[in-house]
């Protein structure tokens, strides 16, 4: 059973079929699913989702697909971790960590949206599936389409973290390195996708792809007993994850599963590439392409695609944006491995790091609910913190030496 409609134009909201399309053809704003919203109201109740397995199509109905899923079965239901210890060194109340660092398969956000683009990938009659990707994508891309014998074309910049680059060969893709930045590696899968019939799954199935990031925001407030926090910060790359949390629970409200949604909705980047966080600062309405320089590069998109919306999304919350410097994303993952015992990547470190500096600011109030997103892991990025984590000590194999070494 289908909830879908169509695909909508989010400029000039002219239709279009489900189909594999992704740009208007009038004035060329991006496409969306757009949902049969009574029908899903009818359906989908608190009780019915809590009946489900616990996996991200618990929200079926709220995705954009017309069967059975067919991916993702332990995808998504991540943990919501009430962070005592983080809260405390940070000074405020009421602190949550969205931890999808532990999400399956390839410990990142990305899972969602690709077991999402993937089921839809198969829909579409779609048998070889790619990507553009900044690692995390990769990763996912390429395991999930293991699991569903589907072709894989992953296309990465060539300076990638080793432990992206592992955990992306280990499932046997097609890999291409290209030598140049993630802006530009996009730009050639774009014309790859014009010539060749596979799903990419961030630009020519984008509209389907995107939805699956709604997921991490029903989870939300599924887990906080179906009410929104006040306060929710976001690491942005592309900006379609923090567009998406909004939307959907946006949705919950609109469909009657939650009373309120507004909570405040802040845009976390890396100074090295912040075009987002400028453009919020400076209230404009344009996006201005930065050439990356920043060791998180799972975030180092220069020309984000929903930059505009995840500027809008943000003002329109009430919310604020921020970025932090390397060394202050360091910083912040090791405060999140020493209080919370949760290892993250880069683009955790730079979403712990701007909460901080925005509670320290003032932007955030020390006294209400805050859900700080963690949405990668960082076993793919100890690049970033080798050199900055100490060393074992090395002994002997003796208690002599033992106790020696550690007077
Ligand atoms: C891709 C990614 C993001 C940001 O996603 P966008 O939707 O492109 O803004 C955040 N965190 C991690 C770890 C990612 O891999
Ligand atoms: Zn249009």
């Amino acid at each position: 059973m289908s909830y879908m409609k169509g695909l909508k134009c989010r400029e000039c909201q002219r239709r279009y079929p489900k189909e594999a399309l992704y740009v208007c053809e009038y004035c060329f704003g991006p496409l969306e699913v757009d949902y049969d919203y009574d029908k899903i109201e009818k359906s989908l109740s608190r009780e019915e989702i809590e009946s489900r397995p616990r996996n991200l199509w618990r929200y079926r109905e709220l995705l954009p697909i017309d069967g059975e899923p067919t991916d993702g079965f332990n995808t998504g239901c991540t943990p919501l971790i009430r962070a005592k210890s983080l809260g405390k060194a940070l000074g405020v109340k009421e602190l949550y960590i969205k931890d999808d660092s532990v999400n399956h398969p390839t410990l990142s956000f990305k899972d969602r949206v690709v077991a999402v683009a993937l089921s839809r990938a198969k829909e579409l009659g779609f048998n070889t599936v790619a990507c553009a990707s900044t690692g995390n994508l990769a990763n996912s891309v390429s395991a999930q389409s293991a699991i569903a014998g589907l072709k894989r074309h992953i296309f990465i910049p060539a300076d990638l973290e080793m432990g992206k680059v592992v955990a992306t060969l280990i499932y046997n893709p097609v890999l291409v390195a290209v030598e140049g930045n993630y802006d530009q590696v996009n730009r050639l899968c774009s014309e790859i996708a014009t010539k060749y019939k596979w799903a990419f799954v961030n630009i020519n199935i984008r509209p389907y792809y995107a939805e699956g990031s709604k997921t991490y925001g029903y989870e939300i407030a599924e887990q906080l007993g179906w009410k929104v926090p006040k306060h929710i910060v976001v690491p942005c790359a592309g900006g379609s994850l923090i567009t998406k949390i909004d939307k959907g629970l946006k949705e919950l409200k609109k469909i009657g599963i939650i009373g309120k949604a507004d909570s405040k909705i802040y845009a976390a980047q890396a100074t090295g590439c912040s075009p987002i966080i400028t453009a919020i600062k400076e209230d404009s309405d344009i996006i201005k392409p930065v050439k990356p320089n920043t060791i998180a590069k799972s975030l180092a998109i220069g020309n984000p695609a929903d930059g505009i919306y995840a500027a809008a999304t943000v003002k329109a919350s009430g919310g604020w944006a921020e970025d932090v410097s390397d060394d202050e994303i360091v910083d912040a993952i090791k405060l999140l491995a020493r209080t919370e015992g949760i290892f993250t990547e880069t683009a955790g470190g730079v979403t712990l790091g701007v909460t901080k500096k925005l509670i320290e600011k003032g932007k955030i109030p020390k006294d209400e609910s805050i859900v700080v997103c963690i949405t990668g892991n960082g076993l793919k990025t100890q690049e970033a913190v080798n050199e900055k984590i100490g060393k074992p000590i090395k002994i002997k194999p003796s208690l002599a030496a033992f106790e020696q070494a550690t007077k």
